[in-house]
């Protein structure tokens, strides 16, 4: 008899991922100041003071990507990025860019204090 996991329900949202709340400091590509991962890490990169406030809304807009991996809205590998079921080359994205949906999705969902 062997153990199974539970595969995620990604109908409930409160849910976490495996890694979620994790935050890592290391070297990000130029210009990027933190990333999510569907693992539920947080990068953030090693220039940015973990405690200044540019780190903290950072770290609020990748809690926002986190959600929508969560819920299922937003998936990647490593040739595309699905959002609701469509899917984005990652060739030539600029994935931080603001005009992007999920992007757009996950500034509505950050909380500006
Ligand atoms: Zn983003």
């Amino acid at each position: 008899m062997a153990f199974k996991m539970a595969p995620p329900d990604f109908n409930n949202k409160d849910q976490s991922l495996p890694n979620e709340g994790t935050i890592i400091r290391e070297e990000l590509e130029e210009g990027v100041v933190a990333e999510a991962h569907k693992d539920g890490t947080i990068k953030i990169d090693k220039d940015v003071d973990p405690n200044s406030k540019k780190a903290k809304h950072a770290i609020d807009h990748e809690l926002a990507h986190l959600e929508q991996f969560r819920n299922g809205d937003l998936d990647y590998n490593e040739h595309y990025v699905f959002w609701k079921g469509k899917k984005y080359p990652r060739k030539n994205m600029d994935e931080g860019a603001h005009h992007l949906p999920w992007e757009k999705d996950a500034e509505n969902k950050t909380k500006h204090a």
